[in-house]
């Protein structure tokens, strides 16, 4: 420890940003390592994602039993899931039961939000400094800041002249919210505003859902999860682990808990009209992505969203609704898969109207309400189901200097740049979890957090026991993996010309267009990262 201007300045081999789950296992593998660390965290508690998405009806989509640590065979045997699909509340204590289990609480400092990071070539270390006044020197900075923890403000006019309450889903008040007699107004249709609207039109005396985009949205078929079942997974656990990493998206689908059935070798352009209307009488929802051709041709993918809308139409009453809700334009498979329970059915209610923003926009928000060019509405309630600055929002937040004084968001104007998503040259010892260029987003982002840990930690132990004092990526080798991930991305519905989403950026005014994730899948990336270590290391400079 030492002291300059008065500000005691801390030293640890590693400074952790971020207390999610990515944190929290950083944390326990780096102390298991024999680093000294210690974490930082903006939130009043950990969980991260799990901490701060509080909002009625917030649940995660991937089964409870995959969607948890797989380090710890003790803690997999000791903690009982009660549900299928987890709710926040349930995620929530979770992580608390696991900082709490593995003795980590005391090295995670809360309420703290980091500002700036710099890197002294020198010395080789990282000067970090925070919001309340913290100087830390550390060797290694391990950035677990997340890929959906920068809320996105929408730029409406007026948004602060509201009279009424203004609520945000992503970060959401912890006592909660009555919404009982109040008329609630509801900005957006994404994962989130999906899952909100049932709930809260269980409680308001109105609802209106304002939707700029409609969605694709499946049933997610949630249910108390049966014991006997648990028992079971509980029995396969290591092989359901090691299973994971060899799945695409590293879910196995332990409890019965696939929504959307893989796709049949058949194409749906080579399908009748009576085939397809067999197949959505039986598979209902399931049955728009159920072919071999719907995810990687545009014309069979429009087809296929042809029987989606069909089944709007069959389970919501109102024509108009139906119509409203019926994503047109919009390849399936552009945007995130939502999971939902009663979106659709919610329509059918008399408290629930949808305003459907394509037949008039927002114009402002006024201090009785929002107001559209399709008319005024008085509400006492908006609650902004809008998003985030994805996949860099938070890093961007925070100044961030690497060699030479070269700033993190000048080094990824164009788009971000790493190696395998945890590196990026130019910034020696700065590790992203879970970075752009890797898997992320597109997959259980547990096993993913939980594989990056792993990696990182290997090379710090290599760095250990080699003497040396930094890593990071040569030029070279970064810019052939963000040329494969752009490769491998090419065809795919997440780049199709008429797809717009938060992957590539465009829910921010602005920022640059790049599909940032590893869409390759699980397996192939980790076999890759395998490699680069097995060479050496390949493509990354110890000094
Ligand atoms: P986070 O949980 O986002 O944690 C990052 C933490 O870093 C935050 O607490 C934040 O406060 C902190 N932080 C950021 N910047 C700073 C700073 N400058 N200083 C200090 N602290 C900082 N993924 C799935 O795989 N399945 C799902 O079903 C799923 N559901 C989701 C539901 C919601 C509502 C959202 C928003 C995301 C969901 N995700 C899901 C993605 C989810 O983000 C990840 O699964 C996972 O929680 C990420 O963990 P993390 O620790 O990497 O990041
Ligand atoms: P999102 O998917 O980005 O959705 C934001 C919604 O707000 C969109 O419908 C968007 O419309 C709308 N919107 C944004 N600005 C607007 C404006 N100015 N006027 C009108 N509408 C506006 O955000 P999210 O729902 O929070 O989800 C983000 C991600 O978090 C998900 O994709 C998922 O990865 C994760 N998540 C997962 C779950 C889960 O089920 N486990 C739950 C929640 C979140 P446009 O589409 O037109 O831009």
């Amino acid at each position: 420890m030492g002291t300059s201007n008065d500000v005691e300045t801390r030293e640890f081999d590693a400074l952790i940003v971020g207390a999610g789950l990515s944190g929290i296992y950083a944390l326990y593998h780096l102390r298991e390592l024999g680093f000294t660390a210690h974490v930082v965290e903006a939130g009043q508690g950990v969980g991260g994602t799990w901490y701060w998405n509080r909002y009625p009806g917030a649940r995660c989509d991937v089964p409870s039993m995959e969607y948890s640590f797989g380090f710890s065979p003790e803690l997999e045997q000791e903690w009982d899931w009660s549900e299928v699909f987890p709710p926040q509340e349930e995620l929530e204590r979770y992580f608390n039961h696991v900082v709490d289990r593995f003795d980590l609480r005391r090295d995670i400092q809360l309420s703290t939000r980091v500002t700036t990071a710099t890197y002294d070539e020198d010395a080789a270390q990282w000067g970090v400094e925070t919001d309340v006044g913290d100087c830390f020197r550390v060797r290694y900075l391990v950035m677990a800041t997340g890929c959906l923890s920068a809320p996105l403000e929408p730029q409406i006019p007026g948004r602060d002249a509201f009279s009424g309450t203004s609520l945000f889903t992503n970060r959401w008040p912890k006592d909660g919210v009555d919404f009982t007699g109040g008329r609630v107004g509801l900005i957006g249709t994404g994962s989130s505003g999906v899952q909100a609207t049932p709930v809260i039109a269980e409680a308001a005396a109105h609802l209106y859902v304002f939707q700029r985009t409609p969605s694709y949205a499946w049933p997610a078929g949630n249910r108390p999860l049966d014991p006997d079942l648990q028992r079971e997974v509980k029995r396969q656990y290591r092989a359901l682990r090691a299973e994971q990493r060899r799945n695409h998206g590293g879910v196995v689908g332990t409890s019965g808990a696939i929504a959307v059935p893989l796709p049949r070798d058949v194409k749906i352009l080579e399908a009748s009209e009576e085939e397809r209307r067999a197949a959505v009488d039986e598979l209902g929802w399931a049955a728009c992505r159920a072919w071999s051709d719907v995810l990687s041709d545009l014309e069979a993918n429009e087809a296929g969203a042809e029987l989606y809308r069909e089944m709007v139409k069959r389970v919501v009453v109102d024509p108009d609704a139906a119509d409203g809700l019926s994503p047109r334009n919009l390849p399936i498979g552009c945007k995130r898969p939502i999971l939902h329970t009663d979106y659709y059915e919610t329509f059918n209610r008399d408290n629930v109207t949808l305003v459907d923003l394509r037949r008039g926009g927002i114009e402002k928000i006024t201090p009785n309400g929002i107001s559209t060019a399709q008319g005024d509405f008085d509400l006492d309630v908006i609650v902004y189901a809008t998003g985030f600055d994805a996949m860099t929002g938070a890093l961007d937040r925070i100044d961030i200097g690497g060699r030479g004084g070269q700033r993190l968001r000048d080094a990824w104007a164009e788009g971000a740049r790493t190696l395998l998503g945890v590196q990026t040259a130019g910034f020696p010892n700065f590790f992203t979890v879970t970075g752009p260029g890797s898997p992320s987003v597109l997959a259980n982002m547990v096993v993913c957090a939980e594989q990056h840990v792993e990696w990182i930690g290997d090379c710090l132990v290599y760095l250990r026991e080699h003497g040396y004092s930094t890593v990071e990526p040569t030029r070279e080798a970064q810019d052939a993996w963000v040329a494969r991930v752009n490769e491998v991305a090419q065809g795919s519905m997440y780049t199709a010309p008429t797809c717009n989403s938060w992957y590539l950026g465009d829910n921010i005014p602005g920022k640059v267009r790049v599909f940032l994730p590893w869409v390759g899948g699980l397996p192939a990336y980790i076999e890759h990262c395998e490699q680069v270590v097995a060479a050496g290391y390949e493509g990354f400079v110890f000094a």
